[in-house]
């Protein structure tokens, strides 16, 4: 046994995450990490130039966070949220309401960033339901990710996970994002579905949508749909799981809008990347649809973990770094950083396209790739045999590093990325 490292003793009991085993039966283990830095068992150190899934934004193993994680472990582990409250959810919900845009109320918590777009979705639902109105459908944009629960699932727009489980969806009519240049277009086909559907809802990812390979739009065409919805009474719920917390270049990619969500769903660099959870804000405006005296209009949706202490303390340090100096300064630096790397590249004839919002940047390779395919494998493999752990999705490339990257591992990640060029 003894013999065996970590990769090959996950192999007989563990199960991974959008994983063919078939096909990838072999993982890296991960050792130790801190900063914008993982070691694996072999002391080879990658810079994380995803942020583990732009989780980490503040640093992996901050000491900060897991300061005061420690210090609230020593006081209150954890304790039914329903029924009781505690600090930390408390100094969490002051906290948040300051950061959201002007007409977030109120915080409803739950896992991890499936479930958070899940509550959404009922709020929107059950929202026209207590108010005696029947309106079934949803709407989202083509190409969407929600998360992997069935009700993000319908809403989600990737067939690569959706294959399965398809006729069991709720029901979704889809409209495509508006990119400046089909504005008008996407805005009449949602005023069309508007008048002929029963429409509860829209959903979307505003600005940046993750898992398509962060394609991008603009925040004008996005404003009018959400005027639109508003004006009919249909809610809308912003999936800020990804661009939440400073990624936009500002605190949420809603910030960016005139018009705002009723609902804002978030998760991963909530808790800076330290303990799973999300939390899902909405107006008063729907919050009041479900105060009663009648127990059944009230939202029955529950997680065990709900308001973990430790996930809220961890979240609540999260937000006093992102609203530093220090933080923000780095915000713009790694901006700036990125536009003088984008004018050094876009013209190399391996590149088709590239794009930028806040710290995201993402570059279109000229060649045609599939998204699970053997050369994306291969440009993995690249960037981690240069000590660089970026995931390319189909024939993109993006970066969505740590807030606290240093220039040189910026540098560090480009000369990766110029190296693969040459590779493809
Ligand atoms: C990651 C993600 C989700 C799902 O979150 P999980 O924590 O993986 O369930 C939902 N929406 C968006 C936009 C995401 O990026």
């Amino acid at each position: 046994m003894a013999t065996k490292n970590l990769s090959e003793r996950d192999q007989k009991h563990l199960w991974h995450p959008l994983t063919q085993h078939k096909l990838h039966s072999k993982m890296l283990a991960i050792t130790k990490a801190k900063g914008a830095v993982l070691w694996d068992e072999n002391g080879k150190e990658y810079v994380d130039g995803i942020a583990s899934w732009y989780t980490s934004m503040y640093g992996h193993c901050n000491p900060y966070i897991t300061g005061k994680v420690t210090e609230q472990m020593q006081t209150l582990d954890q304790v039914v949220f329903s029924g009781f409250t505690h600090e930390p959810a408390v100094q969490l919900s002051e906290a948040l309401i300051e950061i959201l845009p002007k007409n977030q109320q109120k915080l409803f918590f739950s896992d991890n960033g499936s479930t958070a777009t899940e509550i959404g979705l009922k709020m929107a639902l059950q929202y026209h339901f207590n108010k005696g109105e029947k309106r079934n459908t949803l709407v989202a944009f083509e190409e969407g990710f929600h998360g992997d629960t069935f009700g993000a699932m319908s809403v989600s727009g990737l067939s690569v996970y959706n294959g399965p489980f398809e006729e069991f969806f709720i029901q979704v009519a889809r409209i495509p994002v508006p990119d400046g240049s089909n504005d008008q277009e996407v805005y009449e086909q949602l005023e069309s579905l508007i008048e002929k559907e029963n429409i509860a809802g829209f959903i979307y990812e505003p600005l940046v949508q993750g898992a398509a390979a962060m394609k991008m739009h603009h925040a004008k065409g996005l404003c009018r749909l959400l005027r639109l919805c508003s004006e009919h009474d249909v809610i809308t719920i912003a999936d800020e799981v990804m661009t939440g917390f400073g990624k936009t270049g500002s605190y949420f990619a809603s910030d960016h809008m005139l018009n705002k969500p009723d609902v804002i769903c978030m998760s991963k660099a909530l808790t800076a990347g330290l303990v799973p959870m999300a939390i899902t804000s909405c107006t008063q405006k729907v919050y009041d649809a479900f105060y009663s005296d009648d127990i059944a209009k009230g939202l029955f949706h529950g997680h065990t973990y709900t308001a973990n202490p430790l996930a809220c303390s961890a979240a609540l340090a999260g937000i006093e770094l992102l609203r530093s100096k220090e933080i923000q300064d780095n915000i713009t630096r790694i901006i700036r950083s990125h536009q003088a790397f984008d004018e050094q590249i876009k013209h190399h004839k391996k590149v088709a396209s590239t794009r930028q919002c806040g710290i995201i940047y993402a570059l279109d390779l000229n060649v045609k790739m599939d998204r699970y395919g053997n050369l994306r494998d291969r440009l993995f493999d690249h960037f981690m045999k240069h000590g660089v752990f970026l995931r390319p999705l189909g024939n993109t490339i993006y970066i969505l590093a740590p807030y606290i990257i240093t220039d040189q591992q910026l540098r560090h990640i480009y000369d990766a990325i110029e190296a693969a060029l040459e590779l493809v």
